[in-house]
């Protein structure tokens, strides 16, 4: 049967988000004939009506149900309600991303066992290798179109890759580039290249970054075999005696509750979302949620350990021109434990508009320092860190006990606090970016703190035991066959490098996997 499909057809795959992970899972089961309904909350908003303006675009495209937050991270003080940036809206929150498309490094799938066990830290090792993800890693790059892969050119340095670059020589590091990412630096699969506009995080109006909006999600839909429902909120999931998922439970654009019926179910909402999905889907036969007979649902939530550094300079470097975050440098990605912690971290160019840096530079701060630097903006450079956190029992996604959303179900509390090992990393860095700006003249240094989560992580993770997770090396629950987890929650830990290339590699790869287990008649 082809789209659109009825409530009652119960041979579909439906899939709970459209973002990196659930929009490349949709496409990838349509081209294999496999019927599909991916329901989104948000709407469906092309790129020719994205707004470059950072308010007016975080109101357009922000996830901004009502959240509360708790734990020690300054998130919770200075964005209370405000524990992650990201969005709403057909094709997830690859609209808001800034094409950062890095492959992890081998060690990183075996934390345990490379960095030993941690004080107050639940690290695992990942039921995968690298070496198993390498042909996946290989097709999603070319499928996204990822700079300095598949003979694909970089893109060009704007001036605050010029600074970054420059001190980057200063400090004797070695792996400082364009980046790879997933932004065309030449017209590549019927889309433009960069334009150099510089509201990457705003929404690309010119369809150079990708984005499953106007890459999958089309290209799934041409099959006749996808069928996306905007502004369909899913509220939760149902099972039959036997365990198995039948359907599940959404509000409509009118509000409305509807069922669709379904063969296998695929959540990928987002970490956040995600697990509160399974928990807020509680039954008398799985009273703690689906799927949590580890009661690892919600449970160590990663949010990388980030922070940034600015710094203002006697010229002016018009930092805000040309890509968001393109330029990098890896020297410190790698793990050394001679610099006081596990793991590492990337050191990323970053620019924000004149009212996202008055949000972020210093929250709710005033005074001569805060104004003096906002006066210097023309003349700011700007890095962001981005490393491996530690995941912790504690750090965790929890059903509020009393809040309700506007369909009558629990908000989700999102808990974090940083490990030792966070702290000791961000202010090595912090130290590293400094160094980098005032070796080649920088007047004034920022270190700035970690704004609301852009990269959320590991609330379902993935284990080999299912005592010790949610999913296994396919992303299917240990405990329910024809439920899978797709997105970035199904992380066993969270690497250096930035996510999202790796939740497409394993969409993909799970595709295959659903293809096959689907002709076998396993699920
Ligand atoms: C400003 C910014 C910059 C970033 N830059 C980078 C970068 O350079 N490199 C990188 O790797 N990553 C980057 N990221 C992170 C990246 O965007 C995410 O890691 C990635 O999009 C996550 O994919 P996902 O599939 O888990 O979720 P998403 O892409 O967020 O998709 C989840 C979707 O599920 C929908 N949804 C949630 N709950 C429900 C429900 N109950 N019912 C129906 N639909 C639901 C949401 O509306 C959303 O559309 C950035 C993020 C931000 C905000
Ligand atoms: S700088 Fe390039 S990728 Fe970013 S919004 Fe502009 S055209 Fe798109």
């Amino acid at each position: 049967m082809a789209a659109p499909y009825r409530l009652d057809d119960d041979s579909v795959v439906v899939i709970i988000g459209s973002g990196a992970g659930g929009g490349t899972l949709g496409n990838e089961l349509a081209q294999k004939g496999i019927d599909v309904v991916i329901l989104e909350a948000g709407a469906r908003i092309e790129y020719e009506d994205f707004i470059n303006d950072e308010w007016d675009s975080f109101a357009q495209l922000a996830w901004l149900d009502h959240r509360t937050t708790g734990g020690g991270w300054r998130v919770s003080k200075d964005f209370p309600n405000l524990p992650a940036w990201i969005v709403k809206a057909v094709g997830g929150t690859t609209t808001h991303w800034a094409g950062a498309s890095l492959r992890f490094q081998e060690h990183e799938f075996k934390a345990l066992s490379t960095y030993g066990k941690v004080e107050g830290a639940n690290l695992l090792d990942w039921p995968i290798t690298l070496a198993e993800l390498e042909p996946y890693y290989a097709k999603a790059e070319d499928k996204m179109g990822v700079t300095r892969t598949h003979g694909i050119e970089g893109l060009p340095g704007n001036n605050n890759f010029k600074v970054f670059k420059a001190g980057a020589d200063k400090l004797g590091y070695e792996k400082c580039h364009t980046g790879r990412m997933a932004i065309n630096s030449a017209e590549r699969d019927d889309r433009m290249s960069c334009q150099q506009t510089g509201f990457c995080f705003q929404g690309c109006k010119w369809g150079a970054k990708w984005s499953t909006l106007y890459t999958e999600i089309p290209k799934g839909e041409a099959t006749g075999r996808l069928e996306v429902r905007p502004k369909s909120h899913v509220v939760r999931i149902e099972h039959n005696d036997d365990g198995k998922v039948t359907n599940v439970v959404y509000a409509d654009k009118d509000g409305k509750l509807q069922s669709q019926k379904a063969r296998i179910v695929c959540v990928a909402g987002n970490s956040i979302e995600s697990p509160r999905l399974l928990l807020n889907s509680a039954s008398a036969k799985f009273p703690d949620g689906l799927a949590n007979s580890s009661g690892q649902v919600g449970k160590n939530y990663m949010r990388h350990t980030t922070g940034s550094v600015y710094a203002v300079f006697e010229k002016p470097v018009h930092f805000y021109r040309g890509t968001t975050m393109a330029g990098i440098i890896q020297d410190e990605a790698h793990h050394d434990p001679q610099r006081g912690f596990v793991g590492g971290y990337e050191m990323e160019t970053l620019a924000l508009g004149v009212p996202f840096m008055a949000a972020f530079l210093d929250p709710g701060g005033w005074g001569r320092s805060f104004a003096s630097a906002m006066d210097g903006y023309a003349n700011t450079a700007g890095l962001w860190i981005v490393g491996e956190d530690m995941p912790q029992e504690q750090n965790a996604v929890k059903l509020h006990a009393t809040l309700k959303d506007q369909y009558g179900m629990p908000i989700p509390d999102v808990w974090f606090t940083d490990h030792a090992n966070d702290v000791a990393m961000r202010n090595h860095a912090y130290r590293q970016g400094q160094a980098l700006y005032e070796a080649v003249g920088a007047i004034r240094t920022f270190p700035t703190p970690p704004y609301p989560s852009t990269h959320n992580l590991g609330t379902n993770r993935m284990s080999e035991k299912a005592e010790d997770g949610v999913v296994n090396k396919w992303g299917q629950t240990h405990d329910i066959k024809n439920l899978f987890i797709s997105d970035g929650s199904q992380f066993t830990t969270g690497a250096a490098e930035n996510p999202t290339l790796t939740i497409v590699t394993l969409a993909i790869r799970q595709a295959d996997n659903i293809a096959e287990q689907m002709t076998a008649g396993t699920i």
